[in-house]
């Protein structure tokens, strides 16, 4: 039914679906908030971890069909979700601002990228048949090709700061490889999740090809712990990647592992001021600064430090932090309260540290889970507030005097995922020396279907998006043939 409202993606009477139904849940219960008043928005059963054994069997009965379907038909499916989601646009744009806070500019964002997500691997799927059995250079006698091959049932655990998105990065590169999936969404943003079951249902996706088993870390755990997945494709923090990691390290099942960051921005001496202002400013208070890839720790060259740090005390007085409701929004609350809370732990301990705050630095008034934008200056590169990844609109500035030293500072990280330069004539040079999976030039948090997404060092463990998320959910299989006898 493509024309419900966010009303009735909240009203649902059941939030498992399982082989092509939709069934109660029996499991703990998890709610959704609006973190713009506290209130509760919806609270219904979850999955227990013993409905995992059922969805991971309906994933892997339809797995063999759907591999086998051309891939054009594969394609003509993701076409369908890219459209589904663009039908239910309204819906999912009010249903985004009401149970994570965006603003409106950003929920739909989010959503014209997860659609364009699955319009690009419709693309690619387009293209995986015509693509298979490329010749391989062989011995005199002999012929080689090379085809890539679907996995396998996959299990995807997803966030819920983009939820949309996250899912669609996995979720369309797995469907045109010829995966089947059971995806297990955050607690915190069940609702929107569940629109891909509808679409699913809508457009006819054979039965089990996609599952969606809502709940807390228990299910989560208890997907990594079944031997039916081939692989688990992780997005979320670092501790649970880990145990993600060790659980499937039981029997080497592959992950894909895309975690945290404290990733730089260089703001390099011939740096326009007002371009650089702009370009930190989104990338720290976006989503408020509840982004994997927040450039949170800013280094700036010594010439121009007064003027950019200047222009962002500035900008921060003119933001408008306020609920979705309020139109002039450009930041709202935090997504839940223990993020809330977890970034008002790091402001407490910068005022106990006497960091020096050029900007906020408390919680922001109302009921809900507002937080100030804040800046540190000349923070030190030993405290948590430079190392840590807090997940709040937090900036921490560094002057660098020249080029080498910048580049130190942004690669003395545990982290690589991503990273912003902005400048003229050494900026390309910068990029290339930046340890991150993307990098940036003057512009922020941009990312295309097309390009490459994952990170390097704690970051995380292979790439999404682009061919690489396609090759990420196929194996690849060389056949090498000899005339018979
Ligand atoms: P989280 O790790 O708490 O939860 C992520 C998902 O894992 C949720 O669905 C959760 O229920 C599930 N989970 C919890 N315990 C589990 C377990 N033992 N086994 C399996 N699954 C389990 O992360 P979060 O708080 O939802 O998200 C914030 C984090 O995600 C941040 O660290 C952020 O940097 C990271 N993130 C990374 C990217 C990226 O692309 N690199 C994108 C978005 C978010």
């Amino acid at each position: 039914m493509p024309n419900e409202s966010c009303a009735d993606l909240l009203n649902r009477p059941a939030w498992l679906f399982i082989d092509g139904d939709w069934q109660t849940g029996q499991g703990e219960a998890i709610g959704s908030i609006d973190p713009g008043t506290g209130q509760e928005l919806v609270r219904l059963a979850g999955a227990r971890p013993q409905d995992v054994a059922p969805a991971a069997a309906a994933a892997a009965r339809a797995f063999d069909g759907w591999r086998r379907q051309a891939s054009t038909l594969r394609a003509g499916f993701l076409r369908g979700f890219a459209a589904g989601l663009r039908r239910r646009a309204d819906a999912l744009v009010a249903l985004q601002m009401l149970n994570n806070g965006k603003p409106r500019f950003e929920a739909q964002i989010d959503l014209d990228d997860a659609a364009a997500t699955f319009d690009y691997y419709a693309g690619l799927a387009e293209a995986f048949d015509a693509r298979q059995d490329g010749a391989v250079e062989m011995p005199d006698g002999l012929s080689g090709r090379t085809r890539f091959e679907a996995l396998g049932p996959m299990a995807l655990i997803v966030p819920w700061n983009f939820p949309l998105v996250t899912t669609a990065w996995k979720l369309a590169p797995a469907l045109a490889a010829g995966c089947t999936a059971v995806l297990k969404p955050s607690e915190v943003t069940t609702p929107a999740e569940l629109v891909y079951a509808d679409i699913a249902a809508e457009i006819g996706l054979p039965a089990g090809v996609l599952n969606i088993l809502p709940g807390a870390g228990p299910v989560g755990a208890a997907l990594c712990a079944d031997p039916t997945f081939r692989k688990i494709s992780f997005t979320g923090a670092n501790a649970t990647g880990r145990r993600v990691m060790a659980a499937a390290a039981e029997r080497c099942t592959p992950v894909a592992l895309e975690l945290g960051g404290k990733s730089p921005i260089v703001i390099l001496k011939d740096a326009d001021v007002a371009q650089a202002v702009e370009i930190a400013a989104a990338g720290i208070f976006f989503n408020a600064g509840q982004m994997c890839s927040a450039t949170s720790r800013l280094i700036v060259d010594a010439g121009i430090a007064d003027a950019v740090i200047d222009g962002l005390r500035r900008h921060v007085a003119d933001m408008v932090v306020a609920g979705p409701d309020d139109p002039d929004a450009v930041m709202g609350p935090l997504t839940t309260a223990a993020q809330r809370d977890k970034v008002l732990g790091y402001l407490l301990t910068a005022r106990r540290d006497g960091l020096d705050c050029l900007a906020g630095g408390a919680a922001a008034a109302g009921p809900g889970f507002f937080v100030e934008p804040t800046i540190y200056l000349d923070v030190q590169t030993d405290h948590p507030v430079w190392r840590e990844e807090i997940f709040g609109p937090v900036l921490a500035i560094r002057r660098a005097a020249g080029l080498d030293e910048a580049l130190a500072l942004a690669n003395d990280s545990d982290f690589g995922l991503a990273a912003t330069v902005v400048g003229g004539q050494d900026a390309q040079n910068v990029a290339n020396r930046i340890d991150a999976g993307h990098v940036w030039i003057n512009n922020a948090q941009i990312i295309p279907p097309g390009t490459a997404w994952g990170g390097f060092r704690q970051s995380g463990i292979g790439r999404e998006l682009g061919p690489w998320g396609l090759a990420a959910c196929c194996g690849v299989k060389h056949v090498t043939t000899a005339a018979a006898n």
